[in-house]
């Protein structure tokens, strides 16, 4: 599949009176927000943007944005891959105060020129959509944070975490 560049700016009103869908990718590199929060920011965005007037003629903005990413896991601090997808469900508003009237189904989007800057409102979007915490499904490291079941360790069964190293690297070790 061919991925086309997304345009920097599009005039979402236009697109929304034509009913315009637009797909293509962007890199998260230029991202100066998410990128640091990344293990690999070399990495594009997919977004498939639906521009659309509503039954009630709102201006929409539905579709999704999608990107595969490793962020570094909470135990190990090793890159753990990380799908992230975030479905739009914007309304295009001249100002704060119009945003109030909208219904309240709608996330209002604030777009007081003509053009819209995609790269900014895709980045917004995928760092709502990163998981609060990310840890291996299996990872070598076991601890009692982030997995709902906190194991109480008693002062004196408290493994030494010297010894805790040594019997990991005695397990890498046996091969
Ligand atoms: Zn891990």
């Amino acid at each position: 599949m061919l991925n086309v560049k997304l345009p920097k700016y599009v005039d979402p009103r236009k697109l929304a009176d034509r009913e315009i869908n637009i797909t293509g990718v962007i890199a998260i590199v230029e991202m100066a927000e998410l990128a640091p929060m990344l293990v690999n920011s070399d990495v594009e965005v997919f977004a498939d943007l639906k521009f659309a007037r509503d039954e009630l003629r709102i201006r929409t903005i539905s579709g999704s944005v999608k990107a595969s990413v490793q962020v570094e896991c909470q135990r190990c601090l090793e890159p753990v891959d990380v799908d992230l997808v975030a479905n739009l469900n914007l309304a295009i508003s001249y100002s704060e105060e119009k945003a109030q009237t909208l219904p309240k189904y709608y996330d209002p989007l604030i777009v007081e020129e003509d053009d819209l800057e995609l790269l900014p409102l895709i980045e917004q979007e995928l760092i709502l959509s990163l998981p609060i915490v990310s840890y291996h499904a299996n990872c070598s490291i076991q601890t009692s944070f982030g997995d709902g079941n906190p194991v109480t360790v008693s002062e004196t069964e408290k493994p030494n975490p010297f010894s805790v190293l040594a019997s990991l690297k005695g397990s890498t070790d046996k091969k």
